[in-house]
């Protein structure tokens, strides 16, 4: 059975996608088989995997209302292992159109349900906000992964974070645990992003990943050739940087 985490923050631009894309990729270059779905609207990690998920006549919208299965959704990727359930801009639509809907918060949880079996991981990647998407997410998610920017007031977005999940432990997902707090686009050079990591030790001991995602231009350029990093440059520090997250995750396991 494969373990389903949840990659979440209400922040837009923290690294979200980024992490999903390319921890899926270096656990998939482990030898794990790993499904990515994408329920942002936004589509990035569609994209970010090469696929264009508006040409896409089964997307994760149609699974969420109940027309389709997840697995008409998914596609593989150019890596080996790696799977995605694709979104298209259809989805942004969901959160309106599922309101008064049986079972809204549940429908991801049921739909992977039928999946999960074929996969090691499952990581879903979540929108910046904690709408009925995220929650989805959430209630879907044997744990969530928080990505934290390295920047000013980083951890003060949090409280709202942990609400949400709270929300859902005590009403649709009791068994929902922190996986981690995953430091993002740390630069060494910066007083504040060593400030950001301090404070965020003391706050989450042992739940912050001793792995830091450095910022690493390799990282943003690789989206837009549809490539995770592993594939668009295996030598970068970004990319390194990934594989040691991808096996602090797999030592958690
Ligand atoms: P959203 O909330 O909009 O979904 P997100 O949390 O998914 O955003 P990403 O899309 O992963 O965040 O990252 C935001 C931007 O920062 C992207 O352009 C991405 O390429 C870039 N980025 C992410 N991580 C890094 C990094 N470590 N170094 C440099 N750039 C990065
Ligand atoms: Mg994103």
């Amino acid at each position: 059975m494969g373990r389903i985490i949840s990659v979440a923050s209400q922040k837009g631009g923290v690294g979200k996608t980024t992490t999903a894309i390319n921890l899926g990729a270096c656990l998939a270059q482990e030898s794990r088989r790993v499904l990515i779905v994408d329920v942002d609207p936004q589509a990035n990690a569609t994209s970010g995997l090469g696929v264009n998920g508006n040409d896409q006549k089964t997307t994760v919208y149609e699974v969420l209302l109940g027309h389709a299965g997840i697995a008409e959704a998914i596609l593989p990727t150019a890596l080996a292992n790696l799977d995605v359930a694709v979104s298209g801009q259809r989805l942004s639509g969901a959160e309106v159109e599922l309101v008064g809907v049986m079972a809204r918060e549940t429908r991801l949880k049921n739909a992977i349900a039928a999946v999960r079996d074929q996969y090691d991981y499952v990581l879903v990647d979540s929108p910046p906000s904690l709408g009925l998407l995220t929650v989805n997410a959430l209630t879907a998610s044997d744990s969530v992964l928080i990505p934290l920017q390295c920047e000013y007031l980083a951890l003060e977005g949090l409280t709202q974070l942990i609400g949400a999940i709270r929300l859902v432990q005590d009403n649709l997902n009791p068994g929902l645990r922190i996986e981690g707090v995953l430091l993002t686009m740390y630069d060494s050079r910066l007083n504040l992003s060593q400030q950001v990591a301090e404070e965020a030790r003391k706050f989450f001991a042992d739940r912050l990943y001793r792995t830091v995602i450095p910022r690493n231009v390799r990282l943003s350029e690789a989206p837009s050739f549809g490539k995770p990093i592993v594939l668009y440059d295996p030598h970068s520090t970004g990319a390194e940087s990934y594989r040691e997250l991808a096996r602090e995750v797999l030592e958690h396991a």
